[in-house]
């Protein structure tokens, strides 16, 4: 049954008044047929927000499907829990959850709103673990940093999902698994964080280069493109295996799990597609990957 049809069927039968109603029925039916596309990006430094560069320009380049999200949901390395926690505020603050930047960075606001409603939707799609609704935090730097370029509106719905930093890999590969469905139901999900992320080893002296990355740094790169290209994602859940690279590339796995939840969202029909593929003051990347289908 077609949209069209569906409201015909409506008006038919219910007349004006249930067309609300129905328009939200026929959206959802709609969205049952699109698979929303999801994203894993590399945030960087918060100063990416406001700064105009080329990383933060293919962040205004990404596409959020054909018809406009339900809500955006995020899950950045920068709200760690024990426990899964949702945001359910109806207005999420800004987080600035930084120090020694600029007023600039901190006059930002992403005045999205947040919903109660959609937090319970999400969490009623969470069967392995409970997931809790919480208004104690808001909208982090991971999530604000991006969404400022990709929807500078501000104008739909924003939630936060939080990562569980008692568990392994495997599981928040697993529970993004679990959220895959949110994207036949006009969900944009991403993953914030940064594959490659060690900032004690940051080379200060070369923050201007373009591109300089230590030789570990750019192999770990390489590594993670091609087991990514490679649909090989079990090596990507079990990284520790990678050895002293490794061991460098992600010291604390804060900002490497957003990335598995990512990943967890794969399908068959996926096509994925890396962007923004760089390692910059030696031992950061930025690379980050896009999966979406023909629609
Ligand atoms: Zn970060």
């Amino acid at each position: 049954m077609t949209r069209k049809d569906f409201l015909q069927l409506g008006l038919a039968g219910g007349g004006a008044a249930a067309l609300g109603t129905l328009e939200v029925l026929a959206r959802t039916l709609d969205n049952s047929d699109t698979v929303m596309p999801a994203y894993f990006i590399g945030h960087g430094s918060p100063m990416n927000a406001i700064e105009d560069n080329r990383h933060s320009e293919e962040w205004k380049h990404i596409k959020t499907g054909t018809e406009a999200p339900r809500m955006i949901l995020c899950v950045s390395a920068h709200w760690l829990t024990r426990g899964t926690y949702i945001t359910s505020n109806v207005t999420p603050p800004t987080i600035h959850d930084f120090g020694g930047f600029p007023q600039a960075l901190f006059d930002v606001q992403y005045p999205a709103p947040g919903s109660p409603e959609l937090a319970k939707e999400v969490a009623s799609e969470i069967y392995s673990v409970q997931a809790q609704l919480t208004e104690d935090w808001g909208l982090d730097h991971g999530t604000w940093s991006v969404l400022k370029h990709i929807r500078p509106q501000a104008d739909i719905p924003v939630l936060q999902l939080s990562i569980d930093y008692k568990e392994p890999a495997s599981f928040h590969y697993a529970l993004g698994r679990e959220l895959a469905k949110l994207r036949r139901k006009g969900v944009l999900i991403i993953g914030s964080g940064n594959m490659v992320h060690n900032l004690r080893m940051v080379a200060w002296d070369h923050t201007a280069e373009q591109d300089y990355g230590y030789d570990w740094a750019l192999q770990m790169n390489e590594t993670f493109n091609e087991k990514l290209l490679n649909r090989d994602f079990d090596a990507l859940v079990n990284y520790q295996q990678w050895g002293e690279a490794a061991r460098n590339a992600i010291p604390t796995p804060d900002h490497y799990y957003p990335m598995l939840y990512t990943l967890g969202l794969v399908e068959k029909d996926d096509e994925l597609a890396l962007f923004n593929n760089s390692v910059i003051m030696g031992s950061l990347s930025m690379t980050s990957f896009s999966l979406t289908q023909k629609f």
